[in-house]
């Protein structure tokens, strides 16, 4: 298409700077007090947004990584809230427009695992992990949803309206035995990621997954904190490293950002090629 062409109406992403690409943006984090979500924060913060740091029990952490983004020289303010509470999430969101106005990109993150063996695996514990991992998505996607539609596009701010990223999983893709509930919430997450970008699309709101592989956190220590458990790891991993939080929040930036504007819908997969069947490499 030659840019005569280009229909007029369209807005496309300006060349941007490599960073402060947020300038000006309020991102809000779910579970930013640890691992992949405090990268996160932290980095969304050093492209220029204000950030919203939740968390539901970790008060030091959470104000930790409140100090460090502010170091960045933007706003930061940490909100307790269990993000499958209806009642926290509404309090939360009402929280972030008084004080920051706005929102203009929120990370689902927030997740947690509660594994077992299938025939042993409590109704509890296969609530906690969908209330938490996907109720909890539906509940902020739709209080951010709400306010990107109320306040459209503002174009000095970003080319959309709004932004969603959906922390989900590799397991959205990969079965996994003894997870049954953490993996059916991540399978979960690829459809509401999908069906609520096909949705909102039209209104210039732009909705993706991450799907990350094995990352150093604390959710999965026991996977990595001793050499035997890392050599098996690898045996996964084809890239032959575990990634680390920052992995992922430098792909959470870049969709975040304008960078990103024609993305819609899709998961991008941090995982060192665990997604390629390694197991295959050499014949099967
Ligand atoms: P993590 O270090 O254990 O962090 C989990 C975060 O979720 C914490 O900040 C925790 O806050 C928060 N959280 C838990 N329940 C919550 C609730 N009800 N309401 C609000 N916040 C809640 O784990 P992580 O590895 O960074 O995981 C972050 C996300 O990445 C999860 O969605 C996970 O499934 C996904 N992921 C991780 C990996 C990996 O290898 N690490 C791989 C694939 C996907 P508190 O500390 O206050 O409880």
């Amino acid at each position: 298409m030659t840019s005569a062409s280009v229909p007029a109406s369209g807005t496309t992403s300006p060349d941007l700077p490599a960073h402060r690409v947020l300038s000006g943006q309020k991102a809000l984090v779910t579970g930013a007090n640890s691992g992949i979500g405090m990268s996160v924060a932290l980095a969304l913060g050093a492209a220029g947004a204000d950030v919203v740091v939740n968390y539901v029990v970790g008060d030091d952490a959470a104000n930790a990584v409140v100090d460090e983004i502010r170091r960045s020289g933007v706003r930061a303010i940490a909100v307790k809230a269990d993000v499958s509470s209806e009642t926290d999430v509404e309090r939360m969101f009402a929280t972030m427009l008084s004080e920051f106005g706005t929102i203009d990109i929120l990370v689902n993150n927030a997740g947690l695992q509660r594994d077992a063996a299938f025939h042993d695996m409590t109704l509890t514990e296969w609530n906690t992990v969908m209330n938490v991992n996907l109720t909890g998505q539906f509940l902020c996607a739709r209080a951010a949803i709400r306010e990107f539609l109320r306040r459209g596009v503002v174009p000095q701010v970003s080319c959309a309206a709004g932004k969603i990223i959906c922390m989900s999983s590799v397991h959205q893709q990969i079965p996994w035995g003894g997870h049954a509930n953490y993996a059916s919430s991540k399978g979960g997450i690829k459809l509401l990621m999908e069906s609520l970008a096909q949705e909102v699309a039209p209104q210039r709101i732009r909705v993706n997954g991450v799907a990350p592989g094995a990352i150093r956190t604390p959710i999965n220590t026991s996977a990595w904190d001793t050499k035997e458990a890392y050599a098996r790891l690898m045996t996964l991993v084809p890239y032959g490293r575990i990634g680390e939080p920052q992995d992922v929040a430098r792909a959470v930036v870049w969709l975040a950002s304008d960078h990103s504007d024609y993305v819609v819908g899709t998961t991008l997969y941090v995982d060192g090629g665990m997604t390629l069947y390694p197991g295959f490499a050499t014949g099967g």
